[in-house]
């Protein structure tokens, strides 16, 4: 049995002073089952506090949300891998559906960060998942196919690199909505089976998490499914007693 993974997604929410406040709640209270990891992805001028407040932990740590792909130079507002594994970033998010349908950002483009974080061995948890409109067509499993396809596909020695997948239905993030233990069981399994094609049995060691609209009343039921091997959680990670009803499930 893997060790599950319980991530929280503040999204653009809570600055350095509710950071501190939030981990602080939360760590005084948090009575680790002792069998999982916990990662928080808090915006980036949140990452040396919480990386300070998980300092002396290996089983809470902080993450990143996004990176750009290149080491450094003319890239005003952004932050580079190195940069982010030097503020305490023990992972980082790459594809969340947020950066791919607000920002833009392509799949080639989520290759590279994937890659520039391989280059400087820190982990990452590659986001995919289904807008509305694809899953409507019976598309879900060619998008998703195609995102962990190309998404991947830049990584150097993928068979030992550190990463997780994220499976999040683009129509079940921050909408209520949340796809059954079973439809969100049958896409874990394809993509476990694709990871299987690129890195033979290697493949049973990577987590793959389900979010969309995860809260405290469905939290236990998804992680229960087979091939669910962490949660993904945005709202309802926000507000530390929220959260921690959720990563004690
Ligand atoms: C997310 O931000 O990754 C997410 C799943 O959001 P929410 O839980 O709000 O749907």
């Amino acid at each position: 049995m893997k060790r599950p993974i319980l991530a929280a997604n503040w999204k653009m929410n809570n600055g350095p002073t509710a950071a501190k406040a939030f981990m602080s709640a939360f760590l005084e209270n948090y009575q680790p089952p002792g069998d999982r990891t916990v990662i928080i992805f808090p915006p980036a001028v949140d990452l040396i506090t919480v990386a300070a407040a998980t300092a002396a932990r290996t089983d809470v740590i902080a993450g990143i949300q996004n990176i750009h792909w290149a080491e450094k130079g003319a890239f005003t507002g952004e932050v580079s891998a190195m940069m982010a594994k030097d503020a305490g970033a023990r992972i980082v998010l790459v594809g969340h559906s947020e950066r791919r349908h607000v920002f833009g950002e392509t799949d080639a483009q989520c290759a590279k960060k994937c890659l520039a974080a391989a280059k400087v061995q820190l982990p990452f948890m590659l986001c995919i998942g289904e807008k509305i409109e694809q899953r409507e067509a019976g598309e879900t499993e060619a998008v998703v196919m195609r995102q962990l396809r190309e998404g991947l596909s830049q990584t150097p020695n993928l068979i030992s690199a550190e990463f997780m997948i994220a499976y999040e239905p683009v129509w079940a993030i921050g909408t209520g909505l949340t796809a059954s233990a079973t439809d969100a069981s049958a896409i874990h399994t394809l993509v476990r089976s694709e990871l299987k094609q690129m890195i033979g049995t290697r493949a049973n060691e990577i987590p793959i998490l389900y979010g969309g609209s995860v809260s405290a009343s469905n939290a236990a039921g998804l992680l229960a499914a087979p091939e669910v091997d962490g949660l993904l959680v945005g709202g309802a990670s926000v507000e530390a007693t929220s959260w921690l009803t959720i990563a004690q499930t």
